[in-house]
């Protein structure tokens, strides 16, 4: 029931993530940015093995390296129905279904508003989720498919998650996302919990993962007051030069 993350970065600003179920050893990768950069990382990690793709998302950057990785080690590979438009898929899985890896459960929950058929894998045990492009810290993903109403029906679906819950996102946007978050929120915790984001960039560490507990502090898009204020950030958010 314990599981290992290992987090890399790839392509631009992705990451990447490899899984393993340390009580059989089976390991999955969370989506396929970089079918180069996850053989990679397998080998790096000792793990020796690929058993299973979950795929968030149809976009390139998280379906890029399925059909590789698939020739290469077999693995199965499991997603949303909107994944065949652009990559193979053997499972489709909807809202509510359990995907196993070894003696872990990922519970899959809808979440649209970024595409479509967005969805995200939550170890309920583990107390950690892979999200995608559905939240990022102090950020959340544009509306490419879906409505303003989707995406925050979908940000309150991962808020009700317990506070402890780690959240593994899928890009490293935080220190423009602390910019746009800091011309709405000036509170004193705002401006430090910034300012330890961008020294960390400046070190060149990551600020993924992330908490459903810091994101309800100051991820400005779940500090909307409502759906309409929701809409307002996000619009605002594509148009901000910060
Ligand atoms: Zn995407
Ligand atoms: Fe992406």
């Amino acid at each position: 029931m314990t599981l290992t993350v290992r987090q890399f970065a790839c392509l631009s600003d992705n990451y990447g993530f490899l899984v393993r179920d340390d009580a059989t050893g089976l390991v999955a990768t969370v989506d396929t940015p970089d079918a180069e950069a996850i053989l990679s990382e397998i080998e790096a990690s000792g793990w020796g093995r690929l058993d299973l793709i979950l795929n968030t998302h149809w976009h390139a950057d998280h379906t890029g390296g399925n059909e590789r990785l698939k020739a290469e080690t077999g693995c199965e590979i499991v997603g949303p129905e909107e994944v065949r438009r652009a990559a193979p898929l053997d499972r489709v899985v909807v809202d509510g279904d359990l995907v196993r890896l070894g003696s872990t459960a990922f519970e899959v929950m809808t979440t649209p508003g970024h595409t479509q058929g967005h969805i995200t894998y939550r170890s309920v045990e583990g107390a950690l989720a892979f999200v995608g492009d559905v939240i990022f810290a102090l950020g959340c993903g544009r509306l490419f498919e879906g409505t303003a109403e989707q995406m925050w029906d979908s940000l309150n679906r991962i808020n009700a998650w317990p506070e402890t819950t780690t959240l593994y996102c899928a890009h490293e946007y935080t220190a423009s996302n602390a910019r746009f978050a800091l011309s709405l929120d000036d509170r004193p915790e705002m401006q430090a919990h910034a300012e330890a984001i961008f020294a960390a960039r400046e070190r060149g560490q990551p600020t993924v993962p992330t908490t459903v507990g810091a994101e309800r502090a100051f991820n400005p898009f779940l500090r909307a007051a409502d759906a309409a204020d929701f809409a307002a950030r996000r619009a605002a958010k594509d148009g901000f030069r910060g």
